[in-house]
């Protein structure tokens, strides 16, 4: 079932996600519709806090032909380098904006499946990043918070307007 995405500015966005402890059908379904609402928006990454859920699950895709996906429950970074990349993000939640974003290179993630099981995950290049923004979401904050001020305030300007 394909779910309704939350848009930029609205409220739902800033809340905070909290951990799952119940590992049941209805978490298994929950992922299944986020990864087809993923895939339908053709986005590569999704927070259930854009579907207004605030659980800690999040699921990405960074292959072209949508055949990897992952399934991340409760992911937490253990580690992440010194070392930046800058990747133009977009996101699902704020339609026609990509700026470039900093983040951190290379990152570990400790992370449960849709069981309970825990894992963990070495994460480098667009995989490392879309991990971060979707962390990111669960945390209450979106990519153009981590953008300057003036960049921001005009990305702001435009999405008002657009609204009317
Ligand atoms: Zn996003």
């Amino acid at each position: 079932m394909k779910l309704d995405i939350i848009h930029y500015p609205d409220d739902r966005l800033r809340r905070k996600a909290k951990f799952v402890d119940v590992f049941d059908s209805s978490l298994e379904q929950l992922t299944l519709n986020m990864l087809e609402t993923m895939y339908h928006a053709d986005g590569i990454g999704l927070a259930a806090i854009q579907i207004g859920i605030e659980l800690a699950v999040m699921v990405v895709d960074i292959t072209e032909d949508k055949s990897q996906p992952y399934t991340f429950i409760n992911a937490k970074i253990l580690h992440f380098s010194a070392e930046k990349n800058t990747y133009k993000e977009g996101c699902l939640s704020v339609p026609d904006t990509s700026e470039n974003v900093v983040r951190p290179a290379n990152i570990e993630i400790a992370y449960q499946d849709i069981h309970g099981k825990h894992y963990t995950l070495k994460a480098d290049g667009l995989l490392a990043t879309c991990i971060q923004h979707e962390l990111d979401h669960l945390d209450g904050k979106v990519f153009i918070d981590r953008i300057s001020g003036l960049k921001k305030s005009l990305i702001d300007a435009r999405i008002k307007k657009a609204k009317g």
